[in-house]
């Protein structure tokens, strides 16, 4: 199976401290290598992790707040200086396009890069991919915001024991598998018949927000839902206030979502200890939790196996 997998750069929310730099994720996923959120310092991470500018096939930023867009023009001007041969895909929120510019071109380069821009206008806008769909949903914050999911298509699982008792193998799989059915002597067997669902895993990627309804599509069964806890709950107020989550928000987002591994990031510096964080989330979502820590990678859950009767 391809290789699916959430490379964490930075996960500091504001200003980076001594231990996290400011936020940064890279999630590969089949052909595609996404940069999400590339803030100050993200380059230089980049390196730690062995993920090189000639990888990325793609960049998504969810607002221009400075921790997560400060990245950009180091690792713009990266994809140019390294002769990225191929097409790079950049996604932000259009009201956002001034700041992209100057970031783009923040300072003198011999640019050679090919971005290939597609602004996100709309709240549900869908870019279609070779490995699936990107799509963006609305978020809120004080500045215009998107998060984004990555929705494989679902798919079916052939059953080797049902396609033997058909006597079915070699070229007539594939053939079964494009055309639905095989005629078999006389007799048609369906692609049903032989198989079981397979859903189609999904990625979400959501900060920063307050709770609102673009984070629940988001994180809606998602396989891996990457989140901002900014706060506590003990701040709680002042996380509505400005726009952000805490912890224990997060967590019941992805227990009410169906989330299988979740990923709380992006902390304020106030808080010394992430185990409280844990603690918190803890709570309410008894999945898979990982507190992100930088330079460190977390896998996509293997699918779910279907039962088979
Ligand atoms: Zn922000």
């Amino acid at each position: 199976m391809s290789m699916r997998e959430l490379v964490v750069l930075g996960t500091a929310s504001q200003a980076p401290t001594r231990l996290r730099n400011h936020n940064g994720y890279v999630l590969r996923w089949d052909d595609e290598v996404i940069l999400f959120d590339p803030g100050e310092g993200s380059q230089r991470q980049l390196l730690h992790t062995g993920v090189t500018a000639t990888d990325l096939t793609r960049i998504c930023v969810t607002h221009f707040h400075g921790d997560h867009c400060l990245g950009l023009p180091g690792t713009i001007q990266r994809l140019s200086l390294d002769r990225v041969p191929h097409p790079v895909a950049v996604h932000f929120p259009a009201g956002g396009a001034d700041y992209f510019a100057r970031l783009r071109h923040a300072s003198s380069f011999h640019e050679t890069a090919d971005l290939a821009v597609t602004p996100i206008e709309a709240d549900g806008q869908r870019i279609a991919l070779r490995c699936g769909t990107l799509e963006a949903r609305r978020l809120r914050h004080p500045i215009e915001t998107y998060g984004y999911r990555l929705l494989e298509p679902d798919g079916c699982r052939m059953l080797p024991e049902k396609l033997a008792a058909y006597g079915i193998a070699g070229p007539a799989v594939g053939e079964l598998l494009r055309a639905g059915h095989l005629d078999l002597d006389g007799r048609r067997v369906t692609r049903e018949e032989v198989s079981t669902p397979r859903p189609g895993q999904r990625f979400a990627f959501v900060m920063d927000t307050g709770l609102c309804d673009g984070v629940y599509a988001l994180a809606e069964h998602a396989d891996l839902l990457v989140i901002e806890s900014t706060f506590l709950e003990s701040e709680a107020a002042l996380a509505a206030e400005v726009g952000h989550l805490t912890a224990g928000q997060a967590a019941q987002v992805a227990a009410e979502s169906g989330v299988r591994r979740l990923v709380l990031t992006h902390f304020s510096q106030r808080y010394a200890d992430p185990a409280r964080f844990a603690d918190e989330a803890r709570r309410h979502f008894d999945g898979d939790l990982v507190i992100a820590e930088d330079l460190t990678t977390v896998q996509v859950p293997p699918r779910r196996v279907p039962s088979v009767e």
